[in-house]
């Protein structure tokens, strides 16, 4: 199980194979870890993928939570292109001119079986697609799915490409195309539609500097890195920011409610730049030269903007299905793709084994996701992208909490230190906060948690 870099996959699309048992579409996270599941159990699998190779073209911050890779790849650690293992989390609180941030480190993580690591996607997407290509699926690159095939009962029972002659036929097709998935939209499962107000933009850019000056200035060594989330830097926007470190680059972005982006002056790639210029930012970031640039939708409405997943025939999974965990402190996209893959990819081999594809045969998928941390979390914190993005999170909680802490520690001798409660007072009036408000958004925070 070598990794050769993206791109390398040998691509074995035989054009007279044109049946199998399970059609997987897309090659990110969940589809080549359903793939690896379908093709595990012995089964014959396509996974066709729009990109020239797996991660081509794939978007995301930069971290990845690879525990769930226990059951897919034994020692995963010893074979995944990671650039850093992320041993320092931090959480910062900003306003335009203050931050507050709650800094954590342990070398716990930073050792088997360790916890979150930063990767490039392509890396990251080529290595998963060549696990399952090395279990027996077959790689479908360059290709575009443009619709379900069905039959006379409305069944799905395969997929018509971009190919010439391009219609591939399967038991049970597998949309893992990603947000605003179009295959789980053509068959129906969004019911409600997929509005705006669940998506989020996530715009990012990579900016390279010197290793031993990422060491320096994050204060770390060897392949350790740093996980820095952000709120309260969107100009308004509702959203956050982050920034991660790679081996000899930074990534830098933020996220942006869509709704509110269309609706503000500012563009996303200004708010970048103020970030950059932010005065607990641009130290860390200073003379990294810009390499990349990208931008790309998030389904962030969680557990109530998730769509069915099973279908007569068809199976949804990932950001298809809205699994992305973006709840303000977590940005977890990958590990709930790469579960709601792997779970998807045991029902579909299930099915298939039975003879049973109809959506009772596939009813497994949403069991096992019930009893894992795909649907467990979403519904614990299924409250929380809404709080996250409310206006009282985003504009008048990082201003509280900072004048809070500033006011404790700002000597204004010759007067005598003011209490907590004067400080607390002065801080909810400056900032517009309703006590009231404070305990409800605080008891649903708590509530989520528990
Ligand atoms: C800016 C940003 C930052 C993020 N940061 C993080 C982070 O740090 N950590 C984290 O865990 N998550 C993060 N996420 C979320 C994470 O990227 C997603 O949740 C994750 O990629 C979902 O995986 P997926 O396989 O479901 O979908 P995708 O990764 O989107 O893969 C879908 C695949 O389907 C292919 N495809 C689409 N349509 C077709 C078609 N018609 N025919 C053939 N192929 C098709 C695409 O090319 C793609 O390869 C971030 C997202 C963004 C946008």
């Amino acid at each position: 199980m070598t990794y050769a870099g993206p791109g390398s996959l040998s691509t074995v699309v035989d054009e007279t194979t044109k049946t199998f048992d399970v059609i997987v579409v897309g090659a990110g996270p969940a589809g080549s870890a359903a793939a690896l599941e379908v093709a595990r159990a012995g089964h014959s699998v396509a996974l066709v993928e729009r990109g020239p190779f797996p991660g081509a073209k794939n978007v995301y911050g930069g971290v990845v939570y690879g525990r769930i890779l226990d059951e897919l790849v034994p020692r995963w650690w010893e074979h995944m292109p990671v650039q850093r293992w992320v041993t320092r989390r931090s959480t910062m609180v900003m306003t335009p001119t203050q931050a507050l941030t709650v800094d954590f480190r342990t070398q716990d993580w930073g050792k088997p079986p360790y916890n979150g690591a930063t990767a490039h996607r392509a890396d990251l997407d080529s290595w998963l697609a060549e696990q399952a290509v090395e279990a027996g699926a077959v790689l479908v690159p360059s290709t575009v799915v443009t619709s379900l095939l069905r039959d006379r009962t409305g069944a799905v029972v395969g997929v018509r490409t971009d190919r010439p002659d391009g219609d591939l036929t399967a038991g049970v097709v597998i949309a893992c195309d990603g947000v605003n998935s179009f295959l789980a939209k053509e068959a129906g499962m969004y019911k409600t539609g997929h509005e705006a107000e669940h998506l989020t933009l996530g715009v990012k850019q990579t900016l390279a500097l010197p290793r031993q000056t990422i060491e320096d200035r994050f204060a770390i060594s060897g392949r350790d890195g740093v996980d820095i989330e952000m709120l309260g830097c969107t100009g308004g926007i509702p959203g956050g920011g982050f920034l991660y470190t790679n081996l000899d680059s930074v990534s830098i972005g933020v996220v942006l409610a869509l709704t509110g982006v269309s609706k503000a002056k500012t563009r996303p790639e200004d708010l970048i730049a103020e970030l950059k210029r932010h005065p607990a930012i641009a130290p860390l970031i200073k003379g990294g030269e810009q390499i990349e640039y990208s931008a790309h939708l998030i389904p962030e409405g969680g557990y109530h903007a998730m769509p069915e997943l099973i279908g007569d025939g068809m199976l949804v999974a990932g950001d298809a299905a809205a699994m992305c965990l973006a709840a303000g402190i977590w940005l977890e996209g990958v590990n709930f793709a790469i579960g709601a893959g792997m779970y998807a990819g045991r029902a579909a081999a299930a099915a298939v084994k039975s003879g049973d594809v109809s959506k009772t045969g596939l009813a497994g998928y949403r069991t096992m996701l019930e009893r894992s941390f795909v649907l467990t979390d979403h519904r614990k914190l299924r409250d929380f992208p809404g709080l996250v993005l409310s206006d009282r999170m985003q504009q008048r909680y990082p201003g509280l909490v900072c004048d809070l802490v500033q006011g404790m520690f700002q000597v204004d001798n010759p007067l005598p230190k003011p209490g907590l409660r004067k400080l607390l007072r002065r801080a909810t009036r400056d900032n517009g906060v309703r006590l009231r408000d404070l305990l409800r958004d605080g008891w649903t925070g708590m509530r989520g948690l528990r």
